[in-house]
């Protein structure tokens, strides 16, 4: 593994308007940095490009989580199979390959990890690389249906999504997994369920199903975990992409990977406006999440998938985790209770 920090974009690659239509059309304009909406709202900074983390060929990156305890970022390859612990200060990279298809992976409480499989949610033994304990919801279709990404509440349940094989518009589900060992869905109809994370005041749940191309934002109750008044928080402006991975940083202000947009962007969920934009080169950006000693750098996964070799000649570095270093911190994410 060789960590490569470059000050600026590979040859061959830049995120301009002409590779990226979908940006012209946002009124992304590179000389100047700046987004323009087409509904003539503020505009926001683009105010940097995320350099190279990890250089790797991801088919489909997926799942950042900074894991506090063993200063490791978790991330996943979900059609790979392949759940990896990344160390920054090192540049080493462990990879567990598992059996299946692996949608998100969390910590626990107990020390060891929690991955969202193709078949349920299971416990993955870091030391071993051993996986136990498979928990299936009653009416998961294994045949069709995979589990996608996933984190935990405030009071350590995970929420895991899932989402049909053949991208079905709303075959899938978001279950809840609670530590007391019930597994409920809580959100029917979902196509491809992706980011979510939860307000600092625990009285909000924010959730991206992408294909919607919107962030909505549900009342939540932590001691029950009870969700309710589902709306959007964010309809992204056409030509965007899709909403992906989402992580929150200290300010409660939400940052949302958009696959096919080739950034990672920060919203401000109470005023509704794009307060930042990272430029990612990779166009497939699929997570994000605050990770470091301090917690102000800010890991994003990238995949290949989805991209012709036409492409892909244009993004060398597509699949790999970048970082970027945009000036706020994150919060530490949430242990399964169990
Ligand atoms: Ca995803």
């Amino acid at each position: 593994m060789v960590k490569l920090v470059i000050d600026k974009l590979p040859l061959g690659f830049e995120p301009s308007p002409d590779d990226y239509p979908e940006n012209r059309q946002a009124g992304f304009d590179k000389s100047c940095k700046q987004i323009q909406f087409n509904d003539g709202k503020p505009s926001a900074c683009m105010s940097a490009v995320a350099e190279i983390a990890l250089r790797i060929e991801a088919t489909l990156g997926e799942g950042a989580l900074w894991d506090a305890a063993t200063q490791r970022l978790l991330w996943v390859d979900i059609t790979q199979k392949r759940v990896g612990r990344f160390d920054p200060v090192s540049g080493a990279n462990e990879v567990f390959q598992l059996d299946s298809m692996v949608g998100t992976v969390v910590t626990t409480t107990r020390g060891d990890l929690l991955v969202a499989l193709r078949e349920g949610v299971a416990r993955l033994d870091p030391t071993s690389g051993k996986v136990s304990g498979l928990r299936c919801p009653a009416g998961h279709d294994a045949t069709r249906i995979r589990f996608n990404d996933g984190k935990c509440d405030p009071r350590g349940r995970l929420w895991a999504g899932t989402m049909a094989l053949d991208f079905a518009t709303g075959a899938g589900a978001l279950y809840c997994f609670d530590p007391d060992g019930t597994v409920s869905a809580r959100v029917p109809q979902v196509s491809i369920s992706n980011g979510i994370v939860w307000s600092h005041d625990h009285r909000r749940m924010y959730y991206i199903d992408s294909p919607t191309r919107a962030v909505d934002v549900f009342d939540y109750d932590a001691a029950t975990g009870a969700i309710a008044n589902r709306r959007h928080a964010w309809e992204l402006p056409e030509g965007w992409g899709f909403p992906d991975g989402m992580t929150i940083d200290a300010e409660g202000k939400l940052w949302i990977a958009l696959w096919g947009g080739a950034a990672v962007v920060r919203f401000d969920p109470e005023a509704g406006r794009v307060l930042d934009k990272i430029a990612v080169p990779a166009a497939h950006v699929t997570s994000c999440a605050f990770g470091g000693p301090d917690l102000k750098s800010l890991f994003i996964t990238t995949a290949r998938e989805g991209r012709s070799p036409e492409q892909l000649a244009q993004e060398p570095l597509a699949g790999s985790i970048f970082v970027a270093r945009p000036g706020v911190s994150g919060v530490g994410a949430f242990s399964y209770r169990g």
